[in-house]
């Protein structure tokens, strides 16, 4: 017992600050969740499109996949014998969609982030990375031999006199500037062209873009920042997750093919793990195909966000973001949770995120916003702000 004693005080100590979190058993029904026999409305999820819910789409896959090829699992690394053609199948279409570029896929997003960076670094390698990036690019950031620093969120300059000081230092021959597209968090962007034309200026320079908010709801064909911005093919990493807007699971890289060939060479999480089910490549691959052709959904879901965002302004709360996810910055754990549970009380499920998650004092209630939302729920829900 007494080797718990430490764990208990520190959960004691979670509770009190308002940060403990707990799994809630969750029953999926449409746009609606179900937990603790509540519905309401499902204003956290990633499904960005609908699609995770849509039953109408799972009874398609199905029929169309017969028994045979609704393989469980892969048994193996893909480098022994878990290279199922629908790997290359999905692979070859991510190519198709971004330009002919090379892509290789993931067990998941977080295996992706904690695997690339790792694989691509040595000593000789200097990362910069936007301060509010994902956990996971933190952890593959630790996890490899680089030497790194981070640029204030958004702030180019910043970014631009890093580079001028580090880009002449002898040590370094390479610079991976790593950032996302969309930021989970704020709901804010990166400004993709800028960053192009900042790599161009410096020649020891490579760009890691993680655009998991962004796939499936930026772009004409819903291929993220990058197409919307037509920087497709400047990006060195350009990787996203198929978990959220796709509605199904695993992570993607379009790289060089040098870079694919080396990572299938040099990746932990790619060459020590098992590689995801060929049911769920499948899957994913099915899903893409109708993604590509959703433009008139992103387009609702644009027209909702921006009426969100303007309206939380018009409260008087911090508002920083330009997309679907849209953050009310509250500030206080505790207020937070508070009013996160009133909201869902009265039908509206949103969820608190407080530190470490988001920094100190600016605990929020974050809505992640959906192409089933709208302009009625959203008009009742500003209402009880
Ligand atoms: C969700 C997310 C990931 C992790 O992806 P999973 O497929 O869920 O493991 C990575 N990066 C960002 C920015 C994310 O939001």
């Amino acid at each position: 017992m007494n080797l718990l004693n430490n764990y208990a005080a520190k959960l004691d100590e979670l509770k009190q600050q308002g940060n403990l979190r707990q799994f809630t058993t969750n029953i999926q029904d449409g746009r609606n969740i179900q937990i603790n026999q509540q519905s309401m409305l499902n204003l956290s999820s990633n499904d960005y499109l609908g699609l995770g819910s849509n039953l109408h789409l799972r009874e398609q896959f199905f029929d169309e996949t017969p028994n045979e090829h609704r393989i469980m699992s892969s048994s193996s690394s893909r480098l022994l014998t878990g290279n199922f053609p629908e790997y290359e199948q999905l692979e070859n279409s991510l190519s198709d969609a971004f330009h002919g570029r090379a892509a290789l896929l993931f067990n998941s997003g977080y295996h992706m982030n904690i695997g690339i960076l790792p694989a691509l670094s040595d000593s000789k390698t200097l990362i910069l990375a936007d301060k509010l990036v994902h956990a996971s690019l933190i952890d593959g950031i630790r996890l490899s031999t680089a030497k790194y620093l981070r640029y204030r969120h958004n702030d180019l300059n910043h970014l631009i006199q890093l580079l001028q000081k580090y880009h002449v230092d002898e040590s370094f021959d390479r610079i991976i500037v790593v950032t996302e597209s969309i930021f989970s968090m704020d709901g804010d962007e990166s400004d993709l062209s800028e960053l192009v034309q900042i790599k161009q200026q410096f020649n020891k320079v490579m760009l890691y873009v993680d655009e998991a908010h962004a796939i499936g709801v930026r772009g004409e064909q819903g291929l993220g920042c990058a197409e919307q911005y037509d920087v497709v093919d400047e990006i060195d990493f350009l990787v996203g997750t198929f978990g959220k807007a796709l509605a199904s699971v695993g992570g993607y890289l379009m790289c060089h093919p040098i870079v694919r060939e080396y990572l299938i060479n040099a990746m932990r999480p790619l060459i020590f793990s098992t590689a995801q089910p060929p049911i769920c490549m499948a899957w994913t691959h099915f899903i893409f195909q109708k993604a590509l052709k959703l433009s008139t959904q992103r387009q609702h879901l644009h027209a909702i966000s921006q009426s969100l965002q303007h309206t939380i302004q018009h409260k008087g709360f911090e508002c920083p973001s330009t997309s679907h996810i849209v953050p009310v910055i509250i500030g206080d754990s505790q207020k937070t949770v508070e009013k996160a549970k009133q909201l869902q009380h009265a039908g509206f499920y949103i969820m608190p995120v407080r530190p470490p998650t988001v920094p100190k004092n600016s605990s929020r209630l974050r809505i992640c916003l959906n192409t089933q939302i709208d302009q009625t729920d959203l008009d009742q829900l500003v209402e009880m702000l």
